[in-house]
């Protein structure tokens, strides 16, 4: 690539941590952690068709209301769960960017509560 003084600061700002990458960090830092995300289901609707550690697996943690979950990565926000819905299915299809969803290492943090699913 051809040299760009503007790029060329946004590289040291990058380095020196004085910016930060949106697209590369998650969103939700505190949620990297697939535990984390899982506590905060506790209140989740049992009537809900989507089980609580498919969607802690999937980066998404509850936001303590109806059924609305986000992703700790993009932020992305979902809702109104319905039968035959896979966790990973919904987030991949609507934010299909997310990296977390593309396997880009965000930090994520997975259970280390046994093998349960
Ligand atoms: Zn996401």
């Amino acid at each position: 690539t051809p040299y760009s003084e503007e790029e060329e600061d946004l590289q040291y700002r990058l380095r020196t941590g004085e910016v930060v990458d949106e697209t590369t960090y998650p969103m939700v830092p505190h949620m990297c952690s697939e535990d984390a995300r899982l506590q905060t289901f506790q209140p989740w609707p049992s009537s809900a068709p989507v089980r609580p550690r498919a969607l802690a697996q999937a980066g998404l943690f509850y936001l303590g209301e109806g059924d609305r979950v986000q992703c700790f990565c993009c932020a992305g926000m979902m809702g109104g769960w319905e039968a035959g819905d896979t966790a990973w299915g919904e987030h991949s299809k609507h934010f299909a960017n997310c990296f977390f969803i593309l396997g880009h290492d965000v930090g994520n943090v997975p259970s280390q509560g046994g093998a349960a699913a």
